[in-house]
């Protein structure tokens, strides 16, 4: 059993407006596929395929205000109401009660108590590292889950010998923006194909990727539909690849933004939960909201959360 979960941060389900949404206008077949040939928009209801099971997913959790990374992130990764904990949405990076919640438990750290071997797939450059060990920055709450478990963040050597993947998939930036001679570019097809073949390395993968949220702050909308076709091709040779009896494919993400261009803030709209296998009626059941990911990620691989 593999359990692959692809994080894309800042991407929500929202309305069906041409001029705003790039989900409203993005040609992404297979993502479609994937939610009973609808869009993902704000009234796509939950839908059941034969692969998959299309899940609008509460981010808000109770909690007034705009979603925020750092909680929305912590309750993905520990299965717990990280915002109603610490009475407020809050981000982009932990605050000390978040990092104490993070610390004191998550998904990483629970399945290497249980001896099954995980990893965030994503490689980091050594300046990252630097900044990182002298305090300078502080990790997202995902990749404190990481750190907590004892498990190391990916670096460029990770990359070079290609048991890594971009955040942009083709790994573009490595060569175009930081400079790295040789360093391995893919085209889509051939990142989806990778990232099959890292999850069936290991028990629990996870990718996560930062560019939607980026592009939900920052623009502009054409970036929005390139990277998420860009996604769908991705996704097209995953498929293709994966064999439904091999575990659980699992997309998801923490709160709304990219698909309300014009509005750089986070949105409070559902954001999308898919989960792709044989064992996905087990995952979906009663699932409703971000603390719902990691209680089925535990249920899929038999450990005793
Ligand atoms: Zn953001």
């Amino acid at each position: 059993m593999h359990v692959l979960l692809i994080f894309l941060d800042g991407i929500g389900l929202g309305d069906n407006d041409t001029a705003i949404n790039p989900f409203a206008v993005m040609d992404t077949s297979t993502l479609h596929s994937l939610s009973g040939g609808k869009r993902w928009l704000r009234n796509t209801p939950r839908t059941e395929t034969d692969r998959a099971i299309f899940l609008p997913t509460d981010a808000s959790l109770g909690i007034s205000g705009r979603p925020q990374s750092a909680s929305g992130q912590a309750a993905i990764m520990t299965g717990l109401n990280v915002p109603q904990m610490i009475g407020e949405h809050y981000g982009p990076r932990p605050n000390a009660p978040i990092r104490d919640i993070l610390n004191n438990g998550n998904l990483f750290k629970t399945l290497v108590a249980n001896n099954k071997t995980a990893a965030l797939i994503n490689p980091f450059p050594p300046p990252f590292h630097a900044a990182i060990a002298r305090g300078k920055r502080l990790p997202s709450s995902i990749q404190q889950s990481v750190l907590s478990a004892g498990l190391p963040l990916f670096t460029e050597k990770h990359y070079y010998e290609r048991q890594a993947l971009s955040p942009d998939w083709t790994g573009e930036g490595w060569t175009r923006f930081l400079g790295y001679e040789n360093a391995p570019v893919y085209n889509a097809e051939e990142a989806g194909k990778k990232m099959v073949e890292l999850t069936r390395q290991r028990d629990f993968t996870m990718f996560s990727t930062w560019f939607t949220d980026e592009i939900g702050h920052r623009g502009p909308f054409e970036s929005g539909v390139m990277f998420m076709e860009r996604f769908d091709k991705v996704m097209e040779a995953v498929l293709g690849e994966w064999d439904d009896d091999e575990g659980l494919i699992i997309i998801t993400s923490d709160h709304g933004n990219m698909e309300v261009q014009g509005d750089r803030r986070h949105s409070e709209n559902q954001v999308p939960t898919v989960v792709i296998g044989s064992r996905k009626d087990e995952f979906a059941d009663g699932f409703t909201d971000l603390t719902h990911i990691t209680p089925g990620i535990l249920r899929a691989l038999d450990v005793q959360s």
